[in-house]
């Protein structure tokens, strides 16, 4: 390195990772995982005789979901709804009222268990349980798949392609999507852009630390949501009802979302729409891993 070569006033502006439609410089992905009571039933099911914490998980798909869908309307941004098929059946007219505005619904297992814990028929298992009920009450087949916790297991995404998903979004390995060897369509996430780590909290069983200030968190998300518009990247922001649908955090999300809808660049797009782009313009993406292995 060269310190005469120093040139303080020029901006540092990468190429963008991501060629996107319209010539939009990003894409943003609004995820809604509508985990409710399955929250606390797949850590153990005694809890439901726990009724305050209970009650706190199905504040989500109850008065969490409407209000959402209220601020989605409101400002006509669409988004995926990833809902374990326990929740489907419990909620099935939250879940209509999701499917009649419009959204996209995706997998998200039955009563959103760990694949880690899993053997490979037991997760095949859960899935298949999970789409029957999907496909009866959505009447199609899922596109997307988001694992529990985002993990997945090493047959996976082998799994996914066999049953016909279009893609998957639960790695968190890149900042733009890219495509499996099967053909399906990778939308990684982060945990920064996540409110679990930012919103949740429960007594005891003991979740989550303290609150955190809507402010704090709107600059948190913000400043990353500028930087990846600036980098051409995927902006997947992932919200539980339960934590984002109370009224301070609706805010945050109305105010996070007129930024992102004023900036007049950016693509708003479910996860289905995300991966039709990928497949048919695998030219999109711009490789920056060094070792990755020739396709
Ligand atoms: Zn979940």
């Amino acid at each position: 390195m060269n310190p005469d070569h120093f040139r303080p006033n020029v901006p540092y502006s990468p190429e963008p990772r991501f060629i996107w439609p319209g010539g939009r410089k990003c894409a943003v992905m609004l995820c809604f995982d509508v985990d409710g009571e399955t929250t606390a039933l797949s850590e153990d099911m005694a809890l439901k005789s726990r009724i305050t914490t209970m009650s706190q998980c199905a504040y989500g798909p109850r008065v969490g979901v409407p209000r959402i869908l209220g601020l989605l309307e409101h400002l006509s941004v669409p988004a995926t709804f990833f809902i374990p098929s326990w929740v489907v059946e419990r909620h099935p007219l939250m879940t209509d009222a999701v499917i009649a505005a419009g959204h996209e619904v995706g997998a998200h297992g039955h009563l959103h268990e760990k694949l880690a814990g899993l053997s490979p028929a037991e997760e095949e298992a859960v899935l298949g349980k999970s789409l029957e009920i999907l496909r009866k009450h959505l009447g199609k087949h899922p596109a997307g798949y988001r694992a529990p916790w985002f993990e997945i297991n090493p047959g996976t995404v082998e799994l996914l392609g066999c049953h016909g998903f279009q893609y998957n979004a639960s790695l968190m390995g890149d900042d733009v999507p890219f495509l499996h060897p099967n053909g399906l369509v990778e939308i990684p996430g982060q945990w920064l852009l996540e409110d679990w780590e930012q919103f949740a909290f429960n007594a005891d069983p003991a979740w989550g630390v303290i609150p955190e200030d809507c402010d704090k968190v709107f600059r948190l998300w913000w400043r990353e949501f500028e930087a990846m518009r600036d980098y051409g990247c995927c902006f997947v922001l992932t919200l539980h009802p339960w934590l984002s649908g109370r009224p301070s955090r609706i805010q945050l999300l109305e105010r996070l979302l007129t930024g992102i809808l004023q900036c007049g660049d950016v693509w708003m797009a479910t996860g289905s729409e995300i991966a039709a782009w990928v497949r048919d313009h695998p030219e999109a993406r711009r490789e920056i891993d060094f070792d990755r292995s020739p396709p």
